[in-house]
């Protein structure tokens, strides 16, 4: 239990120090402005608070919730909400910095911001969890807002977290602006508001941004072999798209077991498999339980960490089989690990570009909302595919022209883009 602590506050730090070095390398490269630098290596906003709130059994426990807001000088703050216990300010400070790359890397006119509440959401009936959020969201007040910041579901949220938050906001506001504030979250449940599409849109795109590396490398994704960390929103989402593509999902790891079948299995039968097994994959009849610590190391030609921050480390990455890693997840890869990956070879698809669907997609949720405009979900999908291509390349191109990997070359068109919003606005007063 206390190494269990020890691990998972090792990896949080991780999270900042892995931001931190990969800001700071790509700043070194282009030689960044040292007054901007100083702007963009701290958050703007945090936000811890701590609310009560009534249990099932009649008593009361109290719980801590962090939003931290990084950067808005592209457009209002955007990011998640996380429900898990290694969530605090380090770690909402960490994916704040990572949203505010990933919407400048995307060309979208937003911010970066993350937060999230320190809890086990599997210890909460679902009413309780339902009181937990509209109690966070009270607390949160105005601090979010449609045009201000914008939460949307991460790990272990979902839509109807999402439509919990805007029922609670829009219930505090005059009767005329409550119909006006949609877009305070994305990610919405259909019937709440939200986009046809942005349930599979992080996924979607982490397939996406492994189909474009497949056709640059003459790659056949037929057939190819693939393995999936945490089978959630992202993970499942991404083997639902790889599977159709004819590739073969070979490995599966969640927060509760691994599991590995050298000829593949069946996405949607292991999908099915988990909704009714306590949403976890462990136990699937179709596959052969084995060692967590062996995971990474499974025979595959393609690997998508899609759960956690710091889950490839010196520890393991030598072990690693896969050609290309597609970063699902947040920060799943630490620094020094990608170093000896790019050393051995391995191509990764950085996670500021590879699961940017998400939130190119919540994009067009918010305009939709925004607009009073219903989009059909081929235009989303569209209109995503188009994006992303866009973004691809051009990581592609600076990757070439600057001789970098490709998250620094990411990282360094988000902060150029940066940098012009500062030279263009100066600095107040
Ligand atoms: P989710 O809650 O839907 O699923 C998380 C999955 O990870 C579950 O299968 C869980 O069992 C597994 N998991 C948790 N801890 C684990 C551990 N220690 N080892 C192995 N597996 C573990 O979450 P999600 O929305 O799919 O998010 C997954 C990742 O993708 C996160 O890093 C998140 O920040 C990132 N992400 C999500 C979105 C989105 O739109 N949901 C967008 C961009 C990035």
């Amino acid at each position: 239990m206390i190494a269990e602590k020890v691990k998972n506050e090792a990896k949080k730090q991780g999270m900042l120090a892995n931001v931190m070095r990969q800001f700071n390398h790509a700043s070194d490269v282009i030689d960044l402005n040292p007054n901007i630098r100083k702007i963009l290596e701290v958050t703007n906003n945090e936000l811890v608070v701590h609310f009560p709130v009534k249990m099932d059994d009649g008593t009361v426990e109290v719980f801590t919730g962090y939003r931290v807001q990084h950067n808005n000088s592209l457009g209002p703050y955007k990011g998640g909400l996380r429900y898990h216990p290694t969530v605090d300010l380090d770690a909402a400070r960490a994916l704040a910095m990572w949203m505010t790359w990933k919407t400048a890397l995307a060309g979208i006119p937003y911010g970066g911001a993350k937060g999230g509440i320190q809890l086990d959401p599997k210890k909460y009936s679902t009413s309780e969890l339902e009181r937990i959020t509209r109690r966070f969201t009270y607390a949160l007040g105005d601090n979010i807002g449609p045009e201000l910041d914008i939460p949307a579901p991460d790990v272990n949220t979902n839509p109807q977290t999402m439509a919990w938050i805007l029922d609670t906001y829009m219930s505090t506001k005059a009767p005329n602006e409550r119909s006006t504030n949609l877009h305070v979250v994305t990610g919405k449940p259909i019937g709440a508001g939200g986009s046809e599409g942005r349930d599979r849109a992080t996924g979607f795109g982490v397939y996406l941004t492994i189909k474009f590396w497949a056709e640059n490398n003459n790659v056949e994704l037929k057939g190819k072999k693939f393995i999936v960390q945490g089978f959630g929103n992202v993970g499942y989402w991404a083997a639902f798209f790889l599977e159709e593509e004819g590739a073969k999902l070979v490995g599966v790891q969640d927060a509760f077991g691994t599991i590995y079948n050298e000829n593949g299995m069946d996405v949607q039968a292991l999908n099915e498999y988990q909704l009714a097994n306590n949403g976890t994959v462990q136990g699937f009849k179709e596959a052969q339980a084995v060692d967590p610590a062996d995971f990474f190391a499974l025979d595959c030609d393609i690997c998508v960490p899609a759960a956690l921050g710091n889950q490839i480390t010196e520890d393991n990455a030598d072990s690693i089989k896969a050609q290309v890693i597609a970063e699902g997840a947040n920060g799943p890869t630490d620094v020094a690990a990608e170093q000896i990956l790019l050393q051995k070879g391995v191509t990764i698809i950085p996670d500021i570009l590879c699961n940017s669907g998400g939130v190119i997609t919540s994009y067009f949720e918010w305009l939709q909302n925004r607009n009073g405009e219903i989009w059909p979900i081929e235009e989303v999908m569209e209109k995503l595919e188009k994006k992303l291509r866009i973004s691809f390349n051009k990581v592609q191109k600076v990757a070439e022209e600057r001789k970098v990997d490709a998250r620094t070359a990411a990282f360094i068109i988000a902060i150029e883009r940066l940098q012009q919003a500062y030279v263009d606005r100066g600095i107040f007063p």
